[in-house]
């Protein structure tokens, strides 16, 4: 009988984990389905490690994985995938915004052989209209970049374990998974859910930690910012052709000082031109630094469940 894999990260998610757990595990036994779920706590400054310790205990097919420090939901989703079992693994939120029940159309598909089964929102649940509009800009330059539609894209998805090793395999390190999941290609469908509100603890997310991780991403995928760069210096240099015509031929027929102002605007303007490309140019680099040194994409300091008793440790 084949094994599904439920990967949750858990960053502050104590009142959560137990209910998590149970909700998934009524859903999944009511089907008949064989399951294991991997909570990964990402450095929680709460109890969430206790709890998910103490459910381990009591459910044989909970894995606990826990993080030296917070390494960020991305590390924590490749984390829960490296330590999966399973034929196929599905990563949800620990705040069962994702419902459980989507799990088993996740599950049917994959059983009619689709390799990646995407969670995709029907509705975005409850956010601020600003938060609406600037995650509405991000996803359209993601999709742009990664060149499929992500406007309703979650990180809920069901993943077949050749797709699942495809992903572990890869060694960059500013990894998006919404994007590398598509990017993996494999056959692949998608079910629609609706996201749920959150019943307990709040949304790690500030609007600052938001932007961080659009930025990250948008470059992680895409060098268009770079060709920014490339488009300006062409721009200020057809400007410049223009106004050194205009200027020569002033100084030529005789009235040349005036014209101060047009200097000081060019002065400004390519200051300023060069100094964003240069910015540009700069995080570019700071990211290769970051590939380039190779570390681990995160420590794991303890883990419980299945794996200890079966593997070595
Ligand atoms: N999460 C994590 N590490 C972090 C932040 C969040 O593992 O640094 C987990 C969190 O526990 C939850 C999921 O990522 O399971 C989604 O987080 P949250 O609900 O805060 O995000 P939102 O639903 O508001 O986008
Ligand atoms: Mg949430």
């Amino acid at each position: 009988m084949s094994l599904l894999s439920i990967v949750i990260p858990a960053y502050n998610e104590e009142r959560m984990v137990p209910k998590a757990a149970e909700a998934i595990g009524k859903v999944l036994e009511k089907e008949n389905i064989c399951y294991e779920i991997i909570f990964v706590n990402d450095g929680s400054k709460d109890n969430t490690w206790a709890q998910i310790e103490k459910i381990s205990q009591i459910e044989k097919n909970i894995i606990g994985v826990h993080f030296s420090r917070n390494f960020g939901k991305e590390s924590a989703i490749f984390a829960g995938l490296a330590n999966a079992n399973g034929d196929c693994c599905v990563v949800m939120d620990c705040d069962l915004q994702h419902p459980p029940e989507t799990l088993i159309d996740m599950y049917r598909l994959w059983e009619k052989g689709y390799e990646i089964v995407e969670g995709i929102k029907k509705s975005r649940g409850k956010e601020s209209v600003i938060h609406k509009a600037s995650a509405g800009m991000f996803y359209k330059i993601m999709s742009k970049a990664v060149k499929i539609d992500m406007s309703r894209a979650s990180d809920y998805k069901l993943m077949d374990r050749k797709a699942v090793n495809a992903l572990l395999n890869m060694p960059e390190k500013n990894a998006f998974f919404r994007a590398l999941s598509s990017w993996v290609g494999f056959k692949g469908t998608t079910v629609e859910f609706d996201v749920q509100e959150r019943t307990d603890g709040e949304s790690k997310w500030s609007t600052w930690s938001l932007v961080k991780y659009a930025i990250t991403n948008i470059v992680s995928f895409s060098t268009a910012p770079m060709q920014f760069v490339t488009v300006a210096g062409v721009f200020v240099f057809v400007m410049g052709i223009v106004l050194g015509i205009q200027s020569l031929c002033k100084y030529f027929s005789g009235h040349a000082v005036e014209g101060f102002t047009t200097v000081i605007l060019l002065i400004l303007l390519i200051g300023s031109i060069i100094m964003m490309s240069l910015g540009i140019i700069g995080y570019y680099i700071s990211k290769i630094y970051e590939e380039v040194k190779g570390r681990p994409r995160y420590l794991i300091s303890k883990k419980v469940g299945r794996k200890e008793n079966t593997i070595e440790e």
